[in-house]
């Protein structure tokens, strides 16, 4: 199974992302996650990358390609994956679809989680309480949620026109949520 999760900032993708993995027995991988440990144990890409995240711009393409080139090559990938906040450009998508092609694979399915606008901001500003994201401040989330409206949310139209997306209800439980997201996926890949 080879999948991606997208939504805006906030949607759940990260807490959704591992439920789900783990649902289909593959490895969830998310850039943000690889970068926020590389941050916080100051190797060379932490530092390149620091003030980037904390001001909720997006790291260069070339680098964030190389990275999810590097996790996918690792042996846990190879039956599948579950990737959280990639793509988030045009560019990284085709380097996505240039890496598929490349092994002989393909997408399955990609998950777009819908959560009403207005939730969107509230979560946010509660994960920063509960988690302490140095780009979860008022002012990094609205940039954030900008950026995301104008580079990524366009990659759903993308992925749509290939038959592939996956519309899912992201207003709900953790548990009420990750149901929706295996029935749909289930429904589109014919389990
Ligand atoms: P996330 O945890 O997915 O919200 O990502 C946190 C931050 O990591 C983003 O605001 C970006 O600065 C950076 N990042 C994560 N994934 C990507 C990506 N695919 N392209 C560029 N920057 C990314």
């Amino acid at each position: 199974m080879r999948l991606l999760i997208m939504g805006a900032p906030g949607a759940g993708k990260g807490t959704q992302a591992v439920g789900i993995a783990t649902h289909y027995g593959v490895p969830a991988i998310s850039t943000g996650d690889m970068f926020r440990d590389n941050v916080k144990n100051g190797t060379p890409l932490g530092k390149q990358v620091d003030a980037i995240m904390k001001a909720g711009d997006f790291v260069p393409d070339e680098l964030t390609e190389q990275i999810v080139a590097d996790r996918l090559d690792q042996p846990d990938a190879q039956g599948g994956f579950l990737l959280d906040g990639f793509p988030r450009t045009m560019h990284q998508v085709d380097a996505l679809d240039d890496y598929l092609d490349k092994h002989g694979h393909s997408l399955d399915a990609v998950i777009s989680l819908d959560v009403d606008p207005e939730d969107l901001i509230a979560r946010l500003l509660k994960r920063a309480e509960l988690e302490g994201r140095a780009d979860d401040n008022e002012e990094t989330i609205r940039h954030r949620m900008e950026v995301y409206t104008s580079s990524t949310a366009p990659l759903l139209d993308a992925y749509k026109s290939r038959g592939l997306l996956v519309a899912v209800d992201g207003n709900g439980t953790v548990d009420e949520v990750g149901a929706r997201i295996a029935a749909a996926v289930d429904a589109k890949v014919g389990r």
